[in-house]
């Protein structure tokens, strides 16, 4: 991965141009573009660790990039190559990623220096709960200020350490479960959260098969899923259940990279068996019928219909780039390709589909969560007015700091009883559908010749009527 200086810095840089290439397309006033790019807050903060008589100085960050609508939301993320840099492009990202889908937060993410795989339960839960501590201490969490969710490293353990400790500390307010997203299902969670993001990236690629406008001249056999290759980079929640949905459909997944090396077999590897296999063994190699590839980046260059890398950032970069056979990037990853690397993929005629885009379907499920949530009163338990009543201003209040009507989907799920993963996964798809020909109108309508790029514009736009409206304080 190289030095995780030069890594964070090349990944907020790229989304900086990104930000900056789509700008140039708007009719927003520069100043309100600036306001848009900037990032609100940074709070870092160092505390000590103790496990089994050794301190351990632990750092963590949590960076807030917009605040033009409350809460603020993204993940968190564990790894020994956060750094401040790597965290605000992260956060930008969730800014755009959010309007795109049309769920009414701010961008937000955090990260803490920790290696999840090295580390005990023990040591992890600590860190976990102290990072939640020194978040609630300076009011820079909760259901209406900032909500974190799972990210690279981290999952719903993590997250119902992070709900308790907010609930230790704020004992008895209503909707505290509302302060983290991608809890367990028994802690204020919501079926269908675990599979968001890589049940999204289907519904994403799914329907970018069907246009054969966009894709004419990549010589793509059919417009669905069936007989696609696929090679997916990360075989963690998100690449797995992309992988996993695609080939569900009809896909074969020709190859699978890790960490540890990547395994190939142009009939189709069993995604779920691959999975098991790595749980069983440690390791994606040696699985049967594969061939290993030593070093697993070798994988983004092989021949494919549609490349998932759905690991890291900066994983096809300036190096790499030209040597892509792809015909379509699904973006699982944030930032998985660089800028430089953009331009030259754009010149080969490779489709992208950009992350603020194709992996929203997870923080668009943690809005499902967040939702249920807040609607903390007891339906079929008041009387038949008053529930309605309480229901009402519940709608209203979402709609009214929203600005959004609330779809069938949504108001469904404030009540409870409903048949919760069909109606997550209907809204997941009905959401990934109309952003994609949202961000297709754009394309067309300012004759963009890529869907980052459009994308970008789309959520920079919505983002610029946003703070239009709000006005400037004091
Ligand atoms: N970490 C995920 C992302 O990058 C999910 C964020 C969320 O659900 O808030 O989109």
């Amino acid at each position: 991965m190289g030095n995780s200086h030069n890594e964070g810095k090349k990944f907020l840089d790229s989304v900086h141009q990104y930000f900056d290439h789509a700008a140039k397309f708007s009719r927003l006033d520069q100043g309100i573009l600036a306001q848009i790019k900037a990032c609100n807050s940074v709070y870092k903060v160092s505390f000590p660790v103790e496990v089994d008589g050794k301190i351990e100085v632990i750092e963590g960050i949590r960076v807030q990039h917009s605040h033009h609508k409350l809460p603020s939301k993204g993940g968190i993320r564990f790894s020994m190559q956060v750094d401040e840099e790597e965290v605000k492009a992260l956060a930008t990202l969730m800014t755009f990623k959010c309007a795109v889908v049309d769920v009414p937060f701010g961008g937000a993410k955090g990260g803490v220096k920790i290696n999840p795989r090295t580390s005990s339960v023990k040591m992890l839960e600590k860190v976990t709960r102290r990072y939640a501590a020194e978040l609630i201490k300076k009011n820079l969490i909760g259901p209406g200020i900032d909500v974190p969710a799972p990210d690279y490293g981290t999952g719903s353990r993590e997250m119902a350490w992070i709900a308790d400790t907010y609930q230790a500390f704020n004992y008895g307010e209503i909707s505290a479960l509302g302060c983290v997203t991608g809890k367990p299902i028994g802690q204020g969670g919501i079926r269908g959260r675990a599979e968001a993001t890589g049940l999204g990236i289907y519904f994403g690629i799914r329907e970018a098969l069907q246009d054969t406008e966009l894709l004419e001249g990549l010589g793509l056999e059919g417009t669905t899923m069936e007989g696609k290759q696929i090679i997916v980079q990360g075989l963690g929640n998100v690449g797995y259940h992309a992988a996993f949905f695609c080939q569900q459909d009809g896909a074969i997944i020709t190859g699978i990279a890790e960490r540890e090396g990547g395994i190939f077999n142009e009939k189709g590897i069993d995604v779920q068996e691959a999975f098991k296999h790595r749980s069983e063994t440690g390791s994606i190699l040696n699985f049967k019928d594969c061939k290993n590839v030593e070093n697993s980046t070798d994988l983004l260059e092989y021949e494919c219909d549609i490349l998932i890398p759905a690991a890291l950032e900066n994983q096809i970069n300036v190096k790499n780039a030209a040597s892509v056979k792809a015909k379509i990037i699904a973006e699982g990853a944030n930032g998985p390709v660089t800028r430089e690397a953009d331009d030259i993929l754009i010149k080969n005629k490779v489709v992208i589909l950009p992350d603020l885009y194709l992996n929203a379907g997870g923080v668009t499920v943690s809005y499902f969560e967040w939702l249920k949530n807040l609607s903390n009163v007891r339906f079929g338990r008041m009387g038949k007015r008053a529930e309605e009543a309480s229901y009402r201003r519940l709608v209203n209040a979402i709609e009214s700091s929203s600005g959004k009507t609330m779809s069938v989907t949504e108001r469904a799920l404030l009540t409870k009883g409903s048949d919760e993963i069909s109606l997550v996964r209907s809204g997941l798809e009905d959401t990934m559908i109309n952003a994609y020909h949202e961000i297709r109108g754009v394309m067309k309508e300012k004759k963009i010749p890529d869907l980052r790029t459009a994308a970008f514009l789309t959520a920079i736009e919505k983002i610029g009527v946003s703070y239009e409206s709000l006005g400037i304080f004091p």
